[in-house]
């Protein structure tokens, strides 16, 4: 991804894309104490804008403030600089990854001594788990890797160190064929999905992991909280066996990269009908609406570029 044209935003400046480099020594790269974001801007009926990016915002900044990094820069600074980005490549719709991290000047666990850092890159990218994925739902395996318990790691920190742990889950499920992993927590009950938050449907009441699941508190997550309020639709939070997931009658995961996607297997178990169910089908046609401004209740979500 390195050797490309365009721009990235890195530390209040505009760097050629193949220039924005850090050093060997970086601190965040020995020891992974650092924090990301990941945020998506759609070509709207509006024009381009970036979805709930003040929320994003927020949750790196968060996330810095749990990890004891005092970030350099305002949240507005940090807005700015993600609009700023969008524009400069010229991008109609794309991913965008805020990072930020530790400097070099000094290694050794404790950090102090460092200056913390910051970038924005954005670049094009479709469907996370494939078109074909939204539509027809996905193929799940429980992982053999239990997520982070929420006083090892941080949980609700989007931590660049907890990735090793979806890394892991994520390679042995596309290892053994599947689309992605599902993550119980260490008492056995449903977490998260490698990079996504997990929702399954029984009766016609959404069901989804409390966050002491260790689960990340997903701004999609939220997102779909809003729109079954809107369809009617009550959304329980609670602990959630994985056997529940086996006989729910739907289920779907949710990211900024994943979207709104179905899950239509599950162990080599069909969930429901083995397809997109039809609660899962309007949620996410409703998040697409919202996402493409063809919602105006929630036109507020969404900051043009
Ligand atoms: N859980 C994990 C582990 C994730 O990486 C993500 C993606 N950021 C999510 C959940 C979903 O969060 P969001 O909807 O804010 O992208």
């Amino acid at each position: 991804m390195a050797d490309r044209d365009g721009k990235i935003w890195m530390d209040g400046q505009m760097v050629d894309w193949r220039d924005a480099k850090i050093h060997v020594l970086t601190h965040t790269l020995h020891y992974g104490c650092g924090a990301f974001e990941g945020v998506r801007a759609y070509n709207t009926v509006n024009g381009t804008a970036i979805f709930r990016l003040e929320d994003h915002t927020k949750r790196l900044f968060n996330s810095a403030k749990i990890l004891r990094m005092t970030l350099p820069f305002t949240q507005e600074e940090v807005n700015e600089a993600q609009k700023a980005v969008v524009r400069e490549n010229k991008l109609e719709s794309c991913y965008l990854r805020p990072l930020t991290w530790i400097g070099s000047q000094k290694l050794g666990v404790s950090p102090k001594g460092n200056t913390i850092h910051l970038m924005v890159a954005a670049w094009a990218w479709g469907a996370y788990l494939g078109e074909e994925g939204l539509k027809r739902g996905i193929r799940v395996k429980t992982s053999s890797y239990t997520r982070h318990h929420v006083n090892i790691t941080m949980t609700q920190a989007k931590a660049v160190s907890n990735y090793s742990n979806s890394i892991l889950a994520n390679m042995e499920a596309t290892d053994d064929g599947y689309d992605e992993a599902l993550l119980l927590d260490s008492s056995g009950f449903v977490s998260e999905g490698a990079g996504e938050n997990i929702f399954i449907i029984k009766d016609g009441v959404i069901y989804t992991p409390d966050l002491s699941a260790g689960a990340l508190n997903g701004i999609t997550r939220n997102t779909v909280f809003h729109i079954a309020q809107d369809l009617g639709l009550n959304i329980v939070q609670k602990r959630i066996t994985r056997d529940e997931v086996y006989i729910a009658d739907e289920a779907f995961f949710t990211g900024t990269a994943a979207e709104v996607t179905p899950i239509r297997e599950l162990d080599r178990i069909e969930i429901g009908s083995g397809s997109r169910g039809p609660i899962t089908e309007k949620i996410q046609s409703a998040f697409f609406d919202i996402v493409n401004g063809r919602n105006p209740k929630y036109a507020h979500w969404l900051t043009p570029v």
